[in-house]
Order: C-alpha cells, then sequence, then structure tokens
C-alpha cells in the first residue's frame, strides 16, 4: 500500500474521513469516520447495506464494503479537517462489477488493453435556486437572453468564486465560469485528464457545488430541466484517445480515422446510451424540448454529428477531440465516460463509418437531413428498451446493464402510477 492514510491524517491534519461512492442512480452515499479508525477501513472498506441504496442488492445479502482509493483524497475546501475518499464496492470478498466506479475502470482496462487512454473533460451546469428549488435564487434575473449575463454572474460572486478558488487550491486548473443560457444558471470549467480522475472530481464537484451552495443559504441542482421554459442543465462531454503522450484523435487538419470510428461507435449506440446518459423521467424534457425563452434548448434532438455546431448531438470543436452533448446533469460522474468509451471501443474494432457530418442548424432544418438520422428517445423508457436491445452496450457491461435496467424500469414504474394534474385537465371532461 503506497499511500497510508493514517499517516496522511497525521500530516494534514484530517480528523475525519468520508468514505463515499456514487450508486447506479447518481446517488452519493458516505460513511463519516474518524482518522483514529481509518487503517482498518483502508484495508477492510466501510460497511453499508447494499440495498439501502440504488444497487441491485436485497436485503437478505452481506454487508457491502467500500474500499476507498487513497489516491482520490481530496481535503474539503469549505472544511479541511474532512478528507473526502471515493471508494470501490466489494461483497463476499469479490469486485461489485455492477457499481459505476468499476464499471468506468472495467472500460479503461480495455482501452488500455489496446494501449489507449481516455481523456475527458464535462461541463457540469447547474442552477442556483431558493432553498425548496421552486425559483431561481436572483430575482434580478430576468433577461430573455442571461447567457453570459456579466451583472447576474457578479451577483453570485461569492459563491463562484469559493468554488473556483477550491478547484485551483485542488490543483484541477480550473480556468473559466461564466452564467449560462437560462436565468439563474451556471457553468464552471476546469482543464480536462484522465477519464477516472474527472469522474471522482465530477462527483466531487457536484458535492462541492451542494454544499457551498447551502452554506450561503441557496440551492444548487444539475437536475435536467428545473424550469419548463429555460435552458436545462447539459453535462457535455469532450473525449480524446491517447497513445502515452500522443493524442490519437488528433490528425492536424482534422480528426483521426480512429476517432471517427468511435464516433461512429457512440452514433450508432446513442439511442441506447441516452438511457443512463439521461437517465431520469425529467431528462426527456431538456431532449427534444421546445424552443426556451433564450430562443434555443442546446440540446441535441437526433443522432447527429457535425463540426462546430452547437445544434448536433456530437460536436467536433477542433480537430483533436470530439464533444458529446447528449448527457444531462443527472448523468452518473462514471457511467457517462464508461458507456461513451464501451460504444466508441465497438466502433474501432468494427471500424464504424460515422457517415457524413451535417452543416445544418437542426433546430430548424433538422427535417431536411437526407437519411433521416434515428431520433433520441422520447421518454425514459423508450432509452430503457433501447438499453434492452442494446447487444454492443450488454456485452461491454454484462454485469452492470440488467441490474440498471431492473431498477430503472422500477422508476419507470412508479412515475407511471403518479396522477398529475396535466391528466386531471385534460382527461375530466373526457
Ligand atoms: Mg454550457
Amino acid at each position: 500500500m503506497s499511500i497510508d492514510l493514517a499517516a496522511v491524517a497525521a500530516d494534514k491534519g484530517i480528523t475525519y474521513f468520508l468514505i463515499s461512492y456514487t450508486d447506479l442512480f447518481g446517488a452519493q452515499r458516505a460513511k463519516l469516520v474518524p482518522a483514529a479508525a481509518i487503517a482498518g477501513m483502508q484495508k477492510n472498506g466501510a460497511g453499508f447495506a447494499g440495498f439501502a441504496t440504488w444497487l441491485d442488492m436485497t436485503p437478505a445479502d452481506p454487508d457491502l464494503f467500500a474500499i476507498p482509493d487513497p489516491a482520490s483524497l481530496i481535503q474539503l475546501p469549505w472544511k479541511p479537517q474532512v478528507g473526502w475518499l471515493a471508494a470501490d464496492l466489494w461483497m463476499g470478498g469479490a469486485p461489485v462489477l455492477a457499481s459505476p466506479r468499476l464499471a468506468l475502470k472495467a472500460q479503461i482496462a480495455k482501452a488500455a488493453a489496446l494501449g489507449y487512454t481516455l481523456k475527458t473533460g464535462v461541463e457540469c451546469e447547474f442552477f442556483l435556486t431558493t432553498p425548496d428549488g421552486l425559483a431561481i435564487s436572483d430575482a434580478a434575473d430576468i433577461q430573455a437572453k442571461p447567457c453570459y449575463d456579466e451583472q447576474a454572474l457578479m451577483r453570485r460572486y461569492d459563491i463562484i468564486t469559493e468554488i473556483c478558488d477550491a478547484m485551483l487550491s485542488l490543483g484541477w486548473a480550473p480556468y473559466q465560469n461564466d452564467h449560462e443560457d437560462a436565468n439563474g444558471q451556471f457553468e464552471m470549467n476546469w482543464t480536462y485528464d484522465e477519464a477516472l480522475l474527472t469522474a471522482d472530481r465530477m462527483a466531487f464537484f457536484k458535492f462541492m457545488v451542494k454544499s457551498v451552495a447551502e452554506k450561503h443559504g441557496l440551492r444548487a441542482t444539475f437536475m435536467p430541466k428545473p424550469f419548463a421554459n429555460l435552458t436545462g442543465n447539459g453535462c457535455h462531454i469532450h473525449l480524446s484517445l491517447w497513445q502515452g503522450a500522443t493524442n490519437a484523435f488528433d490528425g492536424g487538419a482534422d480528426i483521426t480515422d480512429l476517432a471517427k470510428n468511435f464516433i461512429g461507435g457512440v452514433l450508432s449506440s446513442a439511442p441506447a446510451m441516452a438511457a443512463i446518459t439521461n437517465p431520469t423521467v425529467n431528462s426527456y424534457k431538456r431532449i427534444n424540448a421546445p424552443r426556451t425563452v433564450s430562443g434555443a434548448t442546446w440540446s441535441p434532438n437526433s443522432v447527429t454529428w457535425t463540426d462546430n455546431n452547437r445544434t448536433h448531438m456530437i460536436r467536433v470543436p477542433e480537430p483533436d477531440r470530439f464533444e458529446l452533448r447528449l448527457a444531462d446533469g443527472a448523468a452518473n460522474p462514471y457511467l457517462l465516460p464508461a458507456l461513451a468509451l464501451a460504444a466508441g471501443l465497438d466502433g474501432m474494432a468494427r471500424r464504424l463509418d460515422p457517415g457524413p457530418r451535417q452543416t445544418n442548424n437542426m433546430y430548424t432544418e433538422g427535417h431536411l437531413v437526407v437519411g433521416t438520422p434515428p431520433k433520441l428517445p422520447l421518454n425514459l423508457l423508450d432509452a430503457l428498451r433501447a438499453l434492452e436491445a442494446s447487444e454492443v452496450l450488454t456485452a461491454a457491461m454484462p454485469e452492470l446493464v440488467p441490474a440498471y435496467l431492473k431498477l430503472k424500469h422500477g422508476e419507470w414504474n412508479d412515475y407511471a402510477r403518479h396522477l398529475t394534474q396535466w391528466e386531471r385537465d385534460t382527461t375530466l371532461d373526457c
């Protein structure tokens, strides 16, 4: 064991550790462990009842152990006596392969066996709302086109800079913060890195943003579409595949054939991927949404790719990477890159041709695209059925996909049982 967490605690003044894992629905679970007990936890893990979280387990199952990854340690910038640790899940002496962090590690290992390393950068949009989540927190933030609004950005200076200062101190190399396209919406960008590191940082970022917002008396939400008339929370991810220090996607004037094959794989699996990249009932109120007050949804509606054009699902802003614009703020930090990598590796193995790049405005001219590209699923159930039918993704994650489908079908059925006001409004007089 190269990192002794007990020694690190003594050295850095850490008195408690949060041993944290992300479940299949993206919820973060943790135990708060005193530093005096960390040595045993580092070896054996912290015990949990797996069924009590979103994992495919039963109440009769034995203890689930979350074994912390010492390399993931982050001292909470707003409470430095606490050290946060991402953990991998084990049960009965075996890794839980139907868990997000281990699923990502498995895909990373497959890429490594071929000589490749995935690097990712994520753009996690969020709203700052009132504590009840029912309204944006800034009553003066009312512009019809509020993107990059200087005044509204600076009214949230204290929160945004507290988070950005934290990222600076943690060495994430953040480089810009802005007010996004919806009233009350923000985005903060830090530098891309290897996929597991970015995934751990994304999990921590969501925790940090929520924590700092609460400290300031507000609430932060990454919910895909919290307000029907405003642009939703996307989670765009930029991907590149590396061989050592060489970016295997960077072809100079254009992306390489390898990158095109990777994109071909993502396009081929996209409708099935949506079940995980857009994992909630609410997600589909962002995908295929009507025009928002700002003039555009900025979310894709069809399975298309392009150069530098934000109306398509995949954008190639520069010839060194591509941006997948499908995922939303509810996407699991680990399953998002795991899935993209699984689909991309399939595209590489089959040398899939992504077809022609589109150059149109998909929001106004999508119906004119020759060959009628597939539409993204219209709701979570359609997406789950597409995932169910995906031999590629099931073969890539044979433990995780069935477990995920089982739990998500349960969620869909729970939703479908709800009687809504809309039904009363449209059906009372039938
Ligand atoms: Mg954005």
